[in-house]
């Protein structure tokens, strides 16, 4: 979202544009509260301002109330809560591109030493809580349900869209409220078994195996890669355990009461830090070498 670096002080009649580095806490509470509006023209949002140590304080939307729709600072999420008229409920989408940049993240993970990795990973927790704790206010009265969905063109205009959060889990820390979601799983490819329109890459990590499944619904949003998969077999069989990174949604095989993934994008795999593609030009040029 864009950030609000200048707000309308209405006083009585009287409007004085104030700036977020005029506004001190003081300042703020003895006088400002309730009387500050959104800078743009027509637009009647009232303002709230969030002070924070250093030159940290912002300025953000006062709760439930709503920029006009022309306004740089709109957002649909507080109007769906406002107006009641939208349904509870945001299909979260996962886009190509955060398929690609998650499974590189989950590769480079893969690839770290164990002590790096945990490094790494509180890092980012420490990051996203500090994060969290910024929006958790915002978010506080309804607890959105988020259906996720793997394919943007699926969806209809109608329905509120969220971008969603894409976790990682490797295929021994998969757990059973990651059933129906979009996960990237990193393993390293124990086979590979394919078909003209079907195709399971078995991937293992700690002795817990599962199947990363491409079925019709892939190979018909990536028709090319149906003869593709014989390369993933061949770099498996001369590379010795080769990482997999997929993004689909995850299900339980009744048969055999595993894990497995479904993938239905061409984003969706990512064979030793590389695509498909990108492989079988590798071999086509015979430049491979790890
Ligand atoms: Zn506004």
């Amino acid at each position: 979202m864009v950030k609000i670096f200048d707000s309308i002080y209405v006083n009585n009649s009287q409007e004085i544009v104030l700036e977020l580095k005029d506004i001190t806490p003081k300042g703020y509470i003895e006088n400002y509260r309730r009387k500050l509006f959104c800078s743009t023209e027509g637009c009647n949002a009232k303002l709230s301002f969030v002070a924070k140590s250093g030159n940290r304080s912002y300025l953000r939307t006062w709760r439930y109330s709503l920029h006009s729709k022309h306004c740089l600072h709109f957002f649909v999420k507080e109007e769906g809560e406002i107006s009641g008229k939208r349904p509870n409920v945001q299909i979260g989408v996962v886009y190509g591109d955060q398929m690609n940049r998650s499974q590189k993240e989950a590769f480079e993970l893969e690839l770290l030493s164990e002590e790096e990795r945990v490094k790494r990973l509180e890092d980012k927790s420490r990051q996203r809580n500090n994060r969290n704790n910024r929006l958790r206010k915002r978010s506080t009265s309804e607890q959105l349900t988020i259906h996720m969905n793997l394919d943007p063109s699926k969806l209809t205009e109608d329905i509120p869209k969220l971008k969603a959060r894409l976790y990682k889990r490797d295929v021994d820390t998969l757990k059973k409220n990651d059933l129906g979601h979009a996960r990237t799983l990193i393993g390293r490819i124990q086979s590979v078994d394919y078909s003209e329109q079907n195709a399971i890459v078995r991937i293992y990590k700690n002795n817990t195996y599962m199947n990363v499944k491409f079925e019709k619904a892939f190979f018909a949003s990536a028709p090319t890669y149906s003869n593709l998969f014989l390369y993933i077999q061949r770099f498996s069989e001369e590379n010795d355990s080769v990482i997999f990174c997929a993004t689909g949604e995850v299900r339980k095989n009744m048969d055999n009461d595993e894990f497995e993934l479904i993938v239905i994008n061409k984003e969706g795999l990512l064979i030793h830090g590389m695509t498909l593609p990108s492989l079988v030009a590798s071999y086509a040029t015979q430049q491979l070498s790890f």
